[in-house]
């Protein structure tokens, strides 16, 4: 063998390089998990290109080459972290994440992931039993909630139209009805099967923020006038901007009048089915055709990490095929164990093993621990905001995701929208916390979602605290 290429593989290198990498990582955690140093040292995108286009040809340690990425990287396990979606991963995830990388099982056929494999059937039914789907569901875990939600209404799709969609293109004008405050993910989605803006049926939020229920009826009518046949609902477990949840079980009702497809986009909350305290907001879920629910999100996974669940088996195994769904057998598994017939990727992460990790090491509760933990810190965030007179609180969350801003006296609407946009541009740039924004009945509000375990009350007062010491010098 060539001798750099013996090299690359040497397993006494790569004892000695783990262990090293190791104890950085052991190191790092211990740092920010205690909220020293910054979330994230902050540098425009054109000047991290410049760093990294200079590094790949100098001279570095492999050890000061990771320091280096460390450095380089967002801090999600930081307390002063509270800003986009990703969970901080639970250490023991992490190793097994090292364990599938280098095993590099592919997934795609039985034999190349034969523990995977055996391991997602053993979680994916944990998951049916708690979201409560009955005898005979079934799932898988697929890259992400993004895929996660295209697959499962290209599902509803080959079980809902009367068409073979599959076999002779669309052919007939389908849509489905979601909330106009769901994650773009399924727009997109639908846009892709072709259905078009006209097969994208957006219903209202009430003041509230969760879609309007007393409008389904209107618009699934208003819909069928213009020549479309609606065939699924998605309900959002919660919507990605607000944190909070559709009324699961109206919608599920309402599908189950109207013979539509009921999917539940339980991306970020789905993993609230654990929480025997916050249980109650996803009720109605049982009645769901189809589940997300991203493990890297709200269980502790490291990205990516998504279930897709189905009531129905015989649909997991109907989408990607033109076999008629009558012809799969529902007394049993089609071929269970070559997940690649259901998903829409071929080669595959090892994400079960990740996943399956955190029960073995702490046990199923570690998700009701950490669920309710940050959803009740939600809460005590949102009271922390509306005992302060410089902020407004948006709504009262559901969930860890807050929205709310900054306020003074004789601004106009545009002016807050411009000064919290500001501010949060300013606490990005700073990097001793990490916020972000989005947009609200036409203004700009900040958002964060509490995702470490080391976030505490205080951490929400020494926000506050923050931002309107830099409120008084913009
Ligand atoms: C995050 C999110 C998604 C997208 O999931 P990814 O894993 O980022 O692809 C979809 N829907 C909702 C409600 C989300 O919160």
């Amino acid at each position: 063998m060539i001798d750099n290429l013996r090299e690359a593989y040497n397993a006494e290198n790569f004892r000695k390089e783990g262990h090293k990498l190791i104890d950085l990582l052991a190191g790092h955690l211990a740092k920010i998990s205690n909220g020293e140093g910054k979330v994230l040292n902050w540098k425009t995108p054109d000047d991290q290109l410049k760093f990294w286009e200079e590094h790949i040809g100098s001279d570095h340690s492999l050890t000061d080459f990771f320091a280096d990425v460390l450095d380089n990287s967002i801090a999600i396990h930081h307390p002063k972290y509270i800003g986009h979606q990703v969970g901080a991963t639970a250490p023991v995830a992490a190793l097994a994440d090292l364990l599938g990388a280098m095993t590099n099982n592919g997934m795609a056929i039985y034999e190349m992931g034969a523990a995977g494999t055996a391991m997602e059937k053993v979680v994916t039914g944990i998951l049916c039993r708690q979201v409560g789907s009955g005898d005979n569901a079934d799932g898988f875990i697929t890259s992400g909630g993004t895929l996660a939600n295209l697959t499962a209404l290209l599902a509803a799709r080959k079980a809902m139209s009367e068409r073979d969609v599959w076999q002779e293109g669309n052919k007939e004008k389908l849509g489905v009805m979601v909330s106009a405050e769901a994650h773009y993910c399924i727009d997109r989605s639908l846009r892709i099967m072709g259905f078009g803006e006209e097969g994208i049926i957006k219903v209202p939020v009430d003041e509230k923020f969760r879609v309007n229920t007393g409008l389904m009826k209107q618009y699934l009518d208003e819909a069928t006038d213009r020549g479309i046949k609606v065939i699924a609902f998605a309900g959002s477990a919660p919507t990605t901007a607000t944190g909070i949840y559709d009324d699961l079980e109206q919608i599920g009702s309402f599908c189950r009048k109207n013979n539509l497809w009921f999917h539940v986009d339980g991306a970020h909350g789905g993993a609230a089915v654990f929480s025997s305290k916050y249980k109650h907001l996803l009720k109605g879920v049982e009645m769901a055709d189809s589940v997300v629910i991203d493990a890297h999100k709200m269980m502790m996974a490291p990205v990516l990490t998504t279930f897709l669940l189905f009531k129905n088996k015989v649909n997991s195994y109907a989408t990607f095929h033109q076999k008629a769904k009558y012809l799969f057998d529902s007394q049993h598994d089609e071929e269970w164990y070559n997940y690649a017939r259901r998903t829409f990727e071929c080669t595959k992460l090892m994400m079960s093993l990740k996943f399956y990790s955190i029960i073995k090491a702490h046990g199923l509760r570690i998700f009701d621990e950490y669920v309710t933990r940050q959803y009740d810190l939600g809460s005590s965030f949102a009271e922390i905001i509306q005992q302060h007179p410089d902020f407004e609180l948006f709504l009262p969350p559901d969930s860890n995701i807050v929205c709310f801003r900054y306020i003074r006296k004789g601004l106009s609407e545009n002016e807050l929208s411009d000064l919290n946009a500001r501010l949060r541009q300013q606490i990005l740039e700073n990097g001793d916390f990490y916020i972000v924004q989005t947009q609200l009945k036409g203004a700009t509000w900040l958002r964060v979602s509490i995702m470490s375990p080391f976030t505490e009350v205080s951490t929400f007062k020494e926000l506050l605290g923050y931002i309107v010491d830099l409120a008084d010098h913009i």
